[in-house]
């Protein structure tokens, strides 16, 4: 696909953020035209919405190797990202979507990736005024300034929109072969990809958790009662109903999928609920508990088993394959329970 007429920057080497959408794909695509050496980098996110397990959502990194031969390194975001989500320096979007900070965060890490590859420079498919809130000029200028990429921040996409970088005035990326696209619409996007034969539609890739608004609950009772966040236990906010009974927090699978997930997520010190004799939700109990939050765990699991009378009979261990104990408890009505939904 690189168009050999142009070789101006031929000896240089890109470091491409990509989402795996089209916008990243174009971008790449835009700078191979270049003759730039495009390497891609991809944030492992706990937030992507995308999970070929669960969702039919696409995301097609793919993509980026089968049409432009891209390699693709990964990096997955660390703790220090939830201590950002807490406290963004230039606040959230309209959930707990703190973009500007997260795009900072983003870049910095680039920046130190791209040395230890020896790549150039970075370059991302950010289009001016895509996202009202975090896409227009005042917000890509932050961005990189923050990141200690002024001047240095190339997107190819929009590029001819915003002021020239350095590559740009240093002749060495050719300035009338970027873009000048900004707003919302793709079909530019589009067209290119399809006369390039990258792609025939366009597809929507993943989205962002910390946009949606019941996720937003469950983080931020998270992040209140967790000191010390951890990557790895976001993966329970995204599995099944979430209620925080004071100390406790309780989880209930809403089908057999969340069932098998939550057991295979479970922590050694969590509680496995399980309704007795009749097919139900495996039920999370985490934290700290005493005996009122191990009663409401029990009518929980009650309540959306199959079970179908006013009182009976749940098993509770730590251990799913020996749940020893047991508890007969009467399902508190719905009004109540819901009141502890998050
Ligand atoms: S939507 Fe999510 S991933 Fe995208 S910039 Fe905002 S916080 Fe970051």
């Amino acid at each position: 696909m690189i168009n050999e007429k142009y070789n101006i920057g031929k000896t240089l080497t890109g470091l491409g953020l990509v989402s795996g959408g089209l916008d990243s794909l174009i971008a790449c695509h835009i700078m191979q035209l270049q003759g730039i050496n495009v390497i891609g980098l991809n944030f492992i996110s706990p937030f992507c919405q995308y999970n070929r397990e669960s969702t039919n959502v696409e995301c097609n990194l793919d993509l980026f190797k089968e049409k432009l031969g891209i390699k693709i390194y990964y990096l997955p975001l660390g703790e220090d990202f939830l201590e950002l989500i807490r406290n963004p320096k230039f606040g959230y979007g309209k959930h707990l979507n703190p973009c500007i900070d997260c795009r900072i965060y983003i870049l910095k890490k680039a920046k130190e990736f791209m040395k230890r590859i020896k790549a150039n420079l970075i370059f991302t498919g950010e289009v001016l005024n895509q996202r009202p809130k975090s896409q227009h000029l005042r917000a890509l200028r932050i961005v990189e300034k923050e990141a200690g990429l002024e001047g240095r921040l190339l997107r190819p996409l929009s590029a001819l929109q915003l002021k020239p970088t350095i590559y740009e005035e240093q002749g060495l990326i050719d300035r009338k072969l970027l873009l000048g696209i900004k707003g919302r619409g793709r079909k530019i996007q589009m067209e290119i990809a399809r006369t390039h034969g990258l792609l025939d539609n366009y597809y929507a890739c993943g989205g962002c958790l910390l946009t949606d608004e019941n996720f937003t609950n469950r983080m931020n009772d998270y992040l209140k009662f967790h000191k010390k966040p951890k990557i790895e236990d976001i993966n329970f906010l995204k599995v099944g109903r979430h209620f925080r009974y004071k100390n406790t927090k309780i989880i209930v699978g809403r089908n057999e999928f969340e069932n098998n997930k939550l057991l295979t997520l479970k922590k050694p010190s969590d509680l496995i609920f399980e309704a007795k004799g009749v097919p139900g939700p495996i039920t999370l109990v985490q934290e700290d508990y005493n005996k009122n939050s191990l009663k409401f765990a029990a009518s929980l699991t009650l309540r959306y088993s199959d079970f179908n009378q006013l009182k009976g009979q749940v098993i509770y261990g730590t251990d799913y394959n020996n749940l020893t104990k047991e508890m007969t408890i009467e399902i508190e009505n719905d009004k109540i329970l819901k009141k502890f939904l998050l």
